[in-house]
């Protein structure tokens, strides 16, 4: 079977066609991120459904859906298929009849950076990539400096200097070059690009300027499908920085609707952020369509510490289309639900899963979630990974 669907690049803004041979960025006419697009049809009567998903190897299993072409170049640590959860406590709380957690926090790494970062370090390889650079606000750096040592190649991150410890030291020990910067991943960003000037060779591989890491994020919407027979929730709630899950998981809507896997049903996507970075709500509030940077962005969930997406479009336009909406939640709320949700169900959420509860609480507060609506909400990584936020957090549950 053809390993890969693969058909070429296609620029999300202006629609101009790039090879997906090639190594690219962003769109080479407007600069805007480029998303990959396979041969659905010809998928849709090569493919089994039921054949792939009994397949292991966790998101590899999608390999037909997925960007990278030979087996060699598949840079694997262990990925698994990520438990969907139950939480009947905190749903009884919340006045709900069904919530689930997907838990990304059982991925290398700790979080789910490691769908994109297994994708992007893959398929960088294959095209002949040895040298890697990232701005992160933690995670990601954590997840690329991982499979960059599996795959044999240079990683480079730059992180703020304020970064959960976690992060810092997962980076060196997998022997990455770290960079701390002050300031957001904004600051650290900048920095990048400056050194990038005297080493025009390394790759770029923030999210959503080159076209991987998106696939990677995808590969949560195909299991939800297939951990939910094909019957999507009526409601995702996803803690919301760079956005890449969230369009990922929409662009995975679309493919399987086309594979004639699912309906056209979609669920309402509801994006959460901290009140202390909330460019994307702010936005979402406004009627904009892009969001404008977030000054002195500050919060405890460092994932969503992004004053300004590069895709933001993408992320209010997947938002609106699906009827969702955007919800700010303060710090203290969300590491207070973090904590209830691991005193009730047994599930210590991250900080900013504790945010996508602190979420639904609002929503559900609004009226803008029914009793018997089916709701999945992201814990995007470990809870471990961040013991200085609960370790001075003051919040106490009940
Ligand atoms: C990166 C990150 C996020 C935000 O993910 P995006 O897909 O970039 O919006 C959320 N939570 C954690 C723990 C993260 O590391
Ligand atoms: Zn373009």
């Amino acid at each position: 079977m053809t390993a890969t669907f693969v058909k070429h690049l296609e620029c999300s803004i202006c629609a101009k066609e790039h090879s997906a041979r090639e190594v690219h960025t962003v769109c080479s006419s407007c600069g805007k991120s480029l998303l990959v697009r396979y041969d659905l049809p010809a998928a849709r009567s090569a493919l089994r459904k039921d054949e792939l998903r009994s397949r292991p190897g966790g998101f590899w299993k999608y390999r037909p859906l997925l960007p990278v072409e030979s087996d060699d170049a598949v840079t694997s640590l262990g990925e698994c298929v990520t438990p969907l959860v139950a939480v009947p406590e905190t749903a009884k709380r919340l006045g709900l009849a069904e919530l689930w957690v997907k838990d990304e926090g059982v991925l290398p790494t700790g979080s789910f950076k490691s769908r994109g970062l297994a994708m992007a370090v893959s398929r960088a390889r294959e095209l002949g990539v040895t040298e890697l650079c990232i701005p992160s606000a933690g995670n990601a750096g954590g997840a690329l400096a991982a499979y960059a040592s599996r795959a044999g190649l240079k990683s480079h991150v730059f992180m703020p200097d304020d970064t959960p410890a976690a992060n810092i030291v997962e980076c060196h020990a997998y022997g990455a070059e770290v960079e701390l910067v002050r300031g957001t991943i904004s600051d650290a960003a900048a920095a990048m690009a400056q050194k990038r000037a005297s080493h025009p060779h390394w790759f770029d591989i923030s999210t959503l300027k080159e076209p991987y890491r998106l696939e990677g994020k995808k590969t949560m919407g195909y299991e939800l499908a297939e951990q939910l027979q094909d019957e999507l929730p009526d409601v995702i709630v996803y803690p919301t920085g760079g956005g890449t899950g969230l369009i990922g998981m929409w662009k995975a809507f679309e493919e399987m609707e086309r594979l004639g896997w699912i309906g056209p049903q979609r669920p309402r996507m509801i994006s959460v952020q901290s009140s202390g970075c909330a460019p994307i709500v702010r936005a979402f509030e406004a009627g904009q369509d892009r969001s404008e940077f977030w000054e002195n962005a500050a919060t405890v969930a460092s994932g969503l510490r992004v004053p300004r997406a590069f895709a933001d479009h993408l992320i209010l336009d997947a938002v609106r289309k699906s009827g969702g909406s955007a919800v700010a939640v303060s710090d203290d709320d969300l590491l207070r639900e973090a904590l209830h949700v691991a005193a009730d169900d047994g599930l210590f959420l991250c900080p900013e899963g504790g945010a996508a509860v602190a979420a639904l609480k609002v929503l559900r507060a609004r009226s803008q979630i029914r009793s018997d609506e089916r709701v999945v909400v992201f814990n995007t990584a470990s809870a471990l990974k961040y013991v200085e936020a609960f370790q001075h957090c003051s919040v106490i549950p009940r």
